[in-house]
């Protein structure tokens, strides 16, 4: 595994929307220790003033004194850049909300929440948006494909996956870089055999990202680009 050198790598700006300051003061203390530049607003209006082409992340309390958190949410969406979006709740009953259409953010946490399992999760998110302060090889020179044993190997070592999620992965390889939608992806990879909707696709995403993940913790190649598609890491 490489690791970025110190200096090259942008940070990651990291937006915290939280009323509650000893909550913001854990998670700014947190997420700087860990090499994030936090920046903490306590209201829905500030938070909409704060967010900029430089925010890697939003984490947004859904509890605010003034806009709702989903309100909030809802109006960053209206951008052209809208960062992605992690919930912090204290209600599991709003999860289904946050997580479903409407609200579509990235993710969510639970309050009370423990700071490691968090800044975890912002990793994940920010290298999926192809932020991440890690930065591991390009996919393209771990990634090969081998069409005549119609297997890819990672690192050297074939994944191994299922008929379909090695003809996914095979479409994405063929064009780093290129965002391909859920509905082109679903042609080329089930073409006649759909009976499927775009959640197949989501689906064999999320299978072959554990795959990659079981194969190298750090592998994330497979970049979600929000209301768009996937695409593979150039
Ligand atoms: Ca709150």
């Amino acid at each position: 595994m490489t690791l970025s050198s110190p200096g090259i790598a942008q940070i990651p700006q990291i937006l915290i929307v939280e009323d509650e300051p000893a909550i913001a003061d854990t998670l700014c203390y947190s997420l700087r220790s860990e090499g994030y530049a936090p920046e903490w607003v306590a209201t829905g209006e500030a938070a909409l003033n704060a967010v900029g082409i430089d925010t890697a992340l939003v984490i947004l309390d859904v509890g605010l004194p003034d806009l709702s958190g989903f309100e909030v949410c809802r109006r960053l969406r209206a951008r052209p850049d809208s960062p992605p979006v992690m919930f912090l709740t204290a209600h599991s009953e709003e999860i289904d909300r946050v997580l479903g259409f409407e609200i579509g953010a990235d993710d969510y946490v639970l309050k009370p929440f423990s700071p490691r399992e968090l800044v975890a999760r912002v990793r994940v998110i920010l290298r999926r948006h192809g932020n991440g302060n890690t930065t591991s090889k390009a996919a393209t020179e771990t990634l090969q494909l081998d069409e005549a044993g119609a297997r890819v190997k990672w690192c050297g070592l074939p994944l191994p996956l299922t008929r379909f999620e090695y003809l996914l992965l095979r479409h994405l390889m063929g064009q780093p870089g290129r965002v391909f939608s859920r509905e082109q992806l679903l042609d080329a990879v089930w073409g006649n055999e759909r009976d499927s909707t775009d959640r197949t696709v989501d689906t064999h995403i999320k299978t072959l990202r554990a795959k990659l993940r079981a194969a190298s913790p750090e592998a994330d190649p497979i970049l979600t680009h929000r209301g768009m598609g996937y695409s593979l890491q150039p």
